[in-house]
């Protein structure tokens, strides 16, 4: 028997009119930027509203809503504060410039801030090849609340012409597009259909498009990884009646036959993999400055789109219907710019849904977490010494692979409630300089700074791996290990060793960057989830009646969570039990939902 899935939260023909009412998506404040939303940060925020208990009470809108959001101002992807864009490194340790033999030098450690248009930005000042070539700088690497497949099989590296350099055509005839090479396309096109496979709710969103067009007029304007997961999210906005143009928010995750193949297919894609700096804002600019054509929603990944219209084109909100951001970082720009009271458009905070939280940070961390090992060090896993920092989502999903792998995981916790979970767990709980000559290898999820130090550094055991699961490239001091007495020596495309004077090396992944995106693929299936989440944020947003949503922040209803919670289960044949109306009487439930009051922790 297949899924019976329970009248759908939220039908498609629902989606498109007004929600219904008790639904609505409550403005909730964005509990900690570079984290995930702390349970405790929830609770509190929530704990006026709780019901007695025993009291199971369906929230309302007006309940979820808050006016005044905490804003911790300390973990800014950019190590700064603030709404101005920023690479991700801000001002970290020096560059590492990688020539194409693979040999590695160390570029001068200025600290390179992303200059707007407003201050310098000169289009025609081209980059030099070497600027466009470092590889140590990501301008959005930091939205690691999404992700990119690190494969890319048809990349030519000695193709050096800039494609803004190129005239090239798809086979319509048009050239509103600027990607790599548009001959690339068939190659893309397959990856897509693969990705089709593992996106089985964005298809279904599709087939029920199929008469009716929920986004019929909307004119959205994106900037995600351009990846074949992010294709499928855009031929499902243009089956929902959508036009699309679209940048990349990373200027190393875009796989140039997927953007081949969505410029072939007609859609205006301005990106490729290696862009510079300048690149970068040159490509956001040309999906927005077009003649003819201004968006009226966004979608953004981090917050440079977003930024860019406030910076340039301030004029375009008010044609704009809403933003939706997927970031930890945009979403955190968006609250501060609620909080200065510049937010001038609806916006939903897609990153603090349950299903985009719970999945992507720890589903697709334990599922990653070893191929990221694996690719980069070809090492076995059992029977290894392991420590992990941090025991939130992203902690438990790494130590949970690691342990089935038949490794010996060991945890640092700050918080001795998930301290006490990583004990129950089965997990050893220390503090890290207890293990740091022992394990094989350390691995940091926790969102914040400096956990590994070079002390930590200094007395690891020779050979022993270091990398970082987090958000930002802040976790681990790499900035202290670019010092004269220590060498580096680069084994393998993101991999270094670190040697000291006495011979003893360490082996850093990815320079302390995000392993999973650096390294390896993530699952296909946890972004169908995210992806899903974000194309019906764009219908709500797009369809809600006037005044319905604020220039304010919301999170997406649970109803809709639950929604596309629902959409996936087929994929496991999986049998959802229905309530009965006896039961869904006794809970105070409605039998289609939303299951949970808001303040429920998965
Ligand atoms: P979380 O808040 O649930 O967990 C982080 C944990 O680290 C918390 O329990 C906190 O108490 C602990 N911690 C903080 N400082 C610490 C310290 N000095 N030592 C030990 N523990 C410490 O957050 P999360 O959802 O697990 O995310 C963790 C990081 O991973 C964030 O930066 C997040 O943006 C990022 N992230 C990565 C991926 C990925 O695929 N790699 C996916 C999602 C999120």
């Amino acid at each position: 028997m297949s899924v019976q899935v329970a009248a759908p939260a939220v039908e498609l023909k629902e989606l498109s009119g007004p929600m219904e009412k008790g639904c609505e998506a409550g403005a909730v404040p964005h509990p900690s930027p570079g984290a995930s939303c702390s349970a405790a940060e929830r609770e509190a925020a929530t704990a006026a509203e709780r019901p007695p208990p025993g009291a199971v009470k369906v929230p309302q809108a007006s309940a979820m809503k808050r006016s005044d959001p905490h804003y911790p101002q300390h973990r800014h992807r950019d190590g700064g504060v603030g709404v101005g864009g920023g690479s991700a490194d801000g001002g970290a340790a020096a560059e590492a410039l990688v020539s194409p033999d693979g040999t590695v030098s160390e570029a001068p450690r200025t600290v390179k801030k992303i200059q707007f248009a407003d201050q310098k930005q000169e289009f025609n000042k081209r980059p030099t090849k070497i600027g466009r070539r470092s590889l140590s700088r990501s301008i959005s690497q930091s939205s690691t609340d999404s992700y990119s497949s690190a494969a890319s099989y048809t990349d030519s590296s000695d193709d050096e012409t800039s494609p803004r350099d190129k005239q090239q055509k798809n086979s319509k005839g048009s050239s509103d597009f600027c990607v790599k090479n548009i001959k690339q396309a068939e190659f893309g096109r397959r990856e897509i259909e693969i990705a089709e496979q593992e996106m089985p709710a964005l298809m279904a969103l599709r087939k029920r498009a199929q008469g009716e067009k929920p986004l019929a007029g909307a004119k959205i304007v994106g900037c995600t990884h351009i990846t074949a997961q992010t294709a499928v999210l855009m031929e499902t906005l243009g089956a929902l009646g959508a036009q699309c143009r679209w940048a990349a928010c990373n200027i190393y995750s875009t796989l140039n036959e997927v953007a081949a193949a969505l410029a072939e297919s007609g859609f205006p894609v301005f990106a490729w993999k290696g862009e510079s700096e300048d690149d970068f804002w040159w490509c956001i600019d040309r999906c927005v400055n077009v003649e003819g054509w201004q968006p009226n929603m966004i979608l953004d990944d981090g917050g440079d789109l977003t930024h860019w219209i406030y910076k340039k084109y301030p004029n375009m909100f008010k044609k704009i219907k809403g933003i939706v951001e997927e970031s930890v970082t945009g979403v955190h720009r968006l609250y501060q710019l609620s909080k200065a009271g510049k937010l001038c458009v609806p916006a939903m905070n897609v990153n603090d849904s349950v299903t985009k939280q719970k999945f992507d940070n720890l589903y697709c961390c334990r599922e990653s977490i070893l191929d990221g090992l694996k690719r980069t060090t070809d090492m076995m896993f059992g029977g290894k010494q392991v420590v992990v920092c941090g025991y939130g989502e992203v902690g438990k999903g790494c130590c949970a692979a690691l342990k089935a792998m038949g490794s010996i995981v060991y945890v640092t916790e700050i918080d001795p409630i998930c301290a006490l979970q990583a004990c129950m767990d089965g997990f050893r709980l220390v503090k890290l300089n207890e293990v740091i000559r022992q394990v094989d290898i350390v691995i940091t999820c926790t969102g914040n700074k400096n956990v590994v130090t070079r002390e930590h550094l200094d007395r690891m055991k020779n050979s022993c791996i270091v990398c970082n699961m987090g958000h930002s490239n802040t976790e681990i001091d790499v900035a202290s290990l670019r010092t004269p007495e220590l060498t580096w020596e680069r084994v393998r495309s993101q991999v270094d060793h670190v040697i000291w004077p006495d011979g003893k090396r360490i082996v850093l992944l990815a320079e302390g960057r995000l392993l999973n995106l650096s390294c390896s693929t993530v699952p296909t299936f946890v972004l169908s989830i995210t992806a899903t989440t974000q194309a019906l944020a764009l219908i709500e947003l797009y369809n809600a009646p006037e005044g319905r949503y604020k220039q304010d922040v919301y999170l997406l209803p649970k109803k809709m969570d639950e929604y596309v919670a629902s959409l996936h289960l087929p994929t496991f044949d999986a049998h959802l039990t229905e309530l009965t109306d006896e039961q869904a009487k006794y809970l105070g439930l409605n039998k289609n939902g939303p299951f949970k009051p808001n303040y429920y922790r998965y």
